[in-house]
């Protein structure tokens, strides 16, 4: 069975482009929250009209909501997850381990991506002006005061993940400032 992997980082760490790299390389399977709550919302679905504010804040959205979404696409079947932008509190990442455990399947590694603060708002503001210019739409979230409220909840929320992976002796750094071709590849050594 193939493996099943959690990105885990601060927004901008490159989470969305690794994971990208994984599914084109491997055929992985990618798993975003953070895309099936923007899809969510594009579709005017109820569950969409709810966190919409919430996300444009920078907040998280509830425990329940992602969590559901994640039972959903794991009861379709199927391995070789990548699961990008979830878990991001201690609830959801215990309610994984049990859903991991209910499909007769594991975590393989959680691959903390490293990187610094300054890196990530400029990569943020570069992405929101990438797209910009190529006349995309630009994340709603993706600006100066929802950016300081997406680190906030990072450190304060998601980075005790990063102690609870290495208590079970899951957790794998990798240098997120490295180029994106070398991140692949320091990932690529992890998985096989
Ligand atoms: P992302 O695309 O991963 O940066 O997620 C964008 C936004 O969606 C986040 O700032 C949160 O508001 C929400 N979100 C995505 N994944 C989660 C999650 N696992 N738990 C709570 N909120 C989430």
């Amino acid at each position: 069975m193939s493996v099943n992997i959690i990105l885990l980082g601060p927004p901008g760490a490159g989470k969305g482009t690794q994971a990208a790299r994984l599914v084109e390389a491997r055929g992985m399977v990618q798993l975003s929250t953070g895309d099936m709550l923007r899809e969510a919302q594009a579709s005017g679905t109820e569950m969409g009209k709810i966190v919409a504010d919430v996300m444009a804040k920078g907040q998280l959205v509830t425990d329940e909501i992602v969590i559901g979404l994640i039972r959903e696409k794991l009861a379709q079947g199927g391995s070789g997850f990548i699961f990008d932008g979830f878990p991001r509190t201690l609830a959801q990442a215990d309610a994984l381990a049990a859903l991991m455990e209910e499909t007769g399947q594991s975590i393989h590694a959680a691959v903390e991506l490293q990187v610094n603060d300054e890196i990530l708002v400029d990569r943020i503001v570069g992405r929101a002006e990438q797209a910009r210019a190529a006349g995309q739409p630009v994340r709603a979230d993706d600006n100066a005061e929802s950016l300081k409220t997406r680190l906030m909840a990072y450190y304060k929320q998601t980075s005790p993940l990063i102690g609870y992976y290495h208590a079970k002796g899951l957790l794998r750094g990798v240098d997120g400032l490295a180029d994106i071709d070398a991140v692949a590849g320091q990932i690529a050594a992890i998985l096989d």
